[in-house]
């Protein structure tokens, strides 16, 4: 095993899972863990928790950013109250806001959308898969996809720009053409299709995923509108397992600003994947913050040693297909091979 020489943690994220999400989205990658109620006063003990750690030589964390939410912002009817609690748990400039707002709080609240034009974001995502059946399918709830329409007019109505994203799956291929329709008649002017990383709960939408031929049936002028055109869909999997196969560098997934999350048990995950058992660091409240600490600074989980050690090339024979035709991008090539690698390593009667 690698050493890994001593480095002060510099910028930390901590984000807590208060509410959950008003969602059961099937291509998740953060799963469907049950929402849980914590309180304010848990997410200052949280926060007390990291302000008091310190390192092997004495340092703290140098910054920390704390968030009351890590599924959907927003979700808690005192969501005033949580951000104002963000900004005094976190060193300044360290609470942020996103472009993510709850749209089911904006197909309900009225006052939600000036409000978080007043705080934060000029754009906010507003997610489908394709029409109504399809969407409300594919978040988990009937009344989801015309929430994300109320939602989008009362973005644009506060000045908050809507971002349409379009995942499009097998099943919603045939309603592209309506698809089209329904965004020229709202008058979109931001729009991208995306794909999905296959980990979390994505890993079971493994049906709806396209292949290559699929692109044929997307209509011409979406690909057009499409801010970073096909990209984000990927190419097929032969494609990857050809490049990747001999590669003796490992996965070496990473993020920009590191980042724990908190769920509503206090279980504590890495921000580099799904939150599965292979990454998960510890429990805050059974193995307290150093416990925890230590292992993300050592890259201590299963997960995190695959990701430093074992050669790509290793994971994509033992785990990827190479006739395979689904697509992917690199990255969620990777997250579906440590997923593989997870399932087979630490669940392998599933
Ligand atoms: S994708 Fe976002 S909105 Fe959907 S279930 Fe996951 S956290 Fe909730």
């Amino acid at each position: 095993m690698n050493t890994i020489p001593y480095e002060p943690v510099k910028r930390l994220a901590v984000m807590a899972d208060m509410a959950g999400c008003p969602n059961r989205c099937r291509h998740c990658w953060l799963g469907h863990k049950p929402n849980g109620s914590m309180s304010r006063e848990d997410f200052r003990e949280i926060a007390a928790e990291f302000r008091r750690y310190r390192d092997e030589r004495g340092d703290p964390i140098e910054r920390l950013g704390f968030f009351s939410w890590w599924r959907e912002p927003d979700f808690r009817s005192d969501y005033r109250e949580l951000w104002e609690l963000e900004k005094e748990l976190s060193d300044p400039g360290e609470a942020k806001r996103f472009e993510l707002l709850s749209t089911w709080r904006l197909a309900r609240d009225e006052t939600y959308a000036p409000w978080a034009a007043s705080v934060g974001p000029k754009v906010c995502q507003i997610t489908f898969f394709g029409m109504e059946e399809t969407t409300d399918w594919a978040m988990g709830r009937k009344g989801a996809f015309r929430d994300q329409l109320s939602a989008a007019k009362r973005c644009r109505d506060a000045g908050i720009e809507p971002r349409w994203q379009l995942f499009p799956l097998k099943r919603s291929l045939g309603e592209l053409d309506e698809f089209q329709k329904l965004m020229e008649d709202a008058g979109v002017k931001s729009f991208f299709l995306n794909g999905f990383t296959p980990e979390g709960a994505g890993i079971d939408l493994w049906d709806d995923r396209l292949e290559k031929e699929d692109l044929a049936a997307i209509p011409p002028e979406l690909k057009a509108r499409s801010q970073d055109g096909l990209r984000s869909l990927g190419v097929p999997e032969r494609e990857l397992f050809g490049k990747l196969s001999e590669e003796q560098s490992p996965p070496q997934i990473g993020v920009q600003i590191p980042a724990l999350a908190v769920d509503a048990s206090f279980d504590i995950y890495p921000n580099l994947a799904e939150p599965a058992a292979w990454w998960r660091l510890g429990n805050l409240r059974t193995d307290g913050v150093e416990k925890v600490m230590r292992v993300f600074k050592n890259r201590g989980t299963p997960g995190m040693r695959a990701n430093e050690e074992i050669p790509l090339g290793v994971l994509v024979r033992r785990f990827g297909d190479p006739e395979g035709n689904k697509l992917f991008t690199r990255g969620d090539y990777l997250a579906l091979l440590l997923h593989r690698w997870g399932e087979a390593e630490y669940r392998p009667d599933r």
